[in-house]
């Protein structure tokens, strides 16, 4: 995505097989994209729990041996990149505890907007924290006294949380799976072997051979245990209600996955196809700003009947170091990871096909970029409608002051870019090409229509903008 907006945070679990750890670690591989700061595996030999967190890429953290030292037939992973709670070791998931009704691990995906609020008060009541991040409070919440066992007071604590979470919990003798009411983040169901297997996206299950049964569903509990898979509810039928992100649409996922039922490079191709209906150009060539406009450049291409080619490589090895040194410039960050093919953009008129642009400094360099490499004319299509609200569902662009399309006419942007022309994809156009019902999405991020009230912090900036 451009500029650096991300969702972040990968989940995995699996019950009840012999080689549980491995087939984590390979899931969490499948699923790095969704966090690269850092991971961790826990896992249960049903009384136990043993765990393994650090800083880095799944491929750094987790050699044969750690593997071997923490092989249980029961285990769930993280991979983690910060939303709420700063970027250090402790922080890391999943995060362990030992309370009074038995140990546990909890992975999160999401954020939970009311998190400081039900902090305060499990504080007031003794709780310590050993975290910054939002995720603890789902154990502090769980380990107060008097509230059933470890399910019954999951159950409890879940009716009190708002915003945005999938979590993976492993207690000694199940595995559990939850989505909030609404649905934001992604999290599915597999089978292998006669067992199941938990996982934000599909593309974990095909790394490991295991099938794709379902989703979890929004305000579900799946216990997996030596009983099957049990399902249940923790809020009534009336107060789910689906907000699931566009945004792991139009770029978190992998586009191999399936992300909310529908094949993720599909929906994509779908949206190219859109935006050649919706914003034609003159040109000679489509190309796709990697790796997340590929597919919709090759729907733009096929609608348009413009070829479609590569007019920017890019370099799959850039580390993580060289991408977080802060004096870096812009530019020369963008130059590392994307370099153009002077000899497809030379002389053309080009279509470039990207997922959003949010910030605009990176997809300024990219255009200079192309203008360097000489091209003739630029004409800029977005699969997304402009980007003009803050997020709070965990996604780490929040300040409005940060959104190029906050307050700016496309025109405006445009210039600043230093493009031809600009276009993108209506809100309707989007909602055409993704599977019904339309109104289960969440959109707030183009159209400031949020599933829940903002926090007060943000209410009058979505009310300047709107
Ligand atoms: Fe996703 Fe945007 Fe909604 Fe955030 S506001 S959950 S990024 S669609």
């Amino acid at each position: 995505m451009s500029d650096d907006a991300r969702e972040r945070c990968g989940l995995f679990g699996i019950f009840g097989v012999p080689d549980a750890v491995e087939n984590t670690f390979l899931g969490l591989y499948a699923l790095q994209h969704r966090g690269e700061e850092g991971c961790g595996v826990a896992s249960s030999d049903g009384k136990h729990i043993i765990y393994h967190r650090q800083m880095g890429l799944v491929s750094e953290v987790f050699s044969p041996e750690l593997i071997e030292k923490l092989r249980n037939p029961h285990a769930i992973g993280h991979n983690r990149y910060s939303t709420t709670g700063s970027s250090i070791s402790v922080n890391l998931q999943p995060l362990v505890v030992s309370t009074a009704k038995g140990e546990m691990a909890v992975a999160h995906n999401g954020n939970i907007v009311n998190a400081a609020q039900l902090r305060r008060e499990c504080e007031s009541r003794g709780s310590i924290f050993q975290t910054t991040m939002d995720s603890e409070v789902v154990v502090h919440l769980m380990a107060r006294p008097g509230r059933g066992d470890l399910i019954e007071s999951l159950v409890d604590a879940l009716r009190e949380l708002k915003g945005a979470f999938s979590l993976v919990l492993l207690v000694p003798n199940a595995v559990i799976g939850v989505r909030d009411r609404l649905g934001f983040r992604p999290l599915c169901v597999g089978e292998k072997d006669g067992t199941y297997v938990l996982a934000s996206e599909t593309c974990a299950l095909d790394q490991i051979g295991a099938n794709y049964l379902r989703e979890v569903e929004p305000g579900e509990v799946v216990v997996i245990s030596d009983d099957g898979l049990k399902s249940r509810r923790f809020c009534d039928e009336g107060e789910v209600r689906p907000h699931r992100c566009i945004f792991e649409l139009l770029y978190f996922a992998r586009p191999d996955s399936l992300v909310f039922g529908q094949n993720v490079h599909l929906v994509r191709k779908r949206f190219g196809v859109k935006l050649a209906e919706e914003h034609p150009a003159d040109a000679d060539v489509v190309i796709p700003v990697p790796d997340g406009g590929n597919s919709a450049a090759l729907g733009y291409a096929e609608r348009s009947g413009i070829p479609f080619d590569f007019g920017f490589i890019r370099n799959h090895y850039v580390g993580r170091t060289f991408i977080l040194a802060s004096q870096t410039s812009r530019d020369t960050k963008v130059r590392v990871k994307l370099n153009p093919v002077a000899e497809v953009v030379r002389g053309k008129r080009l279509v470039v096909v990207d997922d959003s642009i949010v910030r605009g400094t990176t997809s300024k360099a990219k255009i200079g970029q192309l203008r360097q490499a000489g091209a003739k004319e630029i004409h800029m299509r977005i699969t997304s409608p402009p980007h003009r609200f803050p997020c709070y569902y965990g996604i780490d662009f929040q300040a409005r002051q940060e959104l190029i399309a906050a307050g700016r006419s496309e025109e405006e942007i445009a210039k600043f870019l230093g493009l031809d022309s600009l276009g993108y994809l209506g809100v309707d156009g989007l909602l055409d090409c993704v599977q019904p019902p339309r109104d289960s999405y969440c959109l707030a991020c183009f159209t400031g229509d949020y599933a829940e009230e903002p926090p007060e912090h943000l209410h009058k900036l979505v009310m300047e903008e709107k």
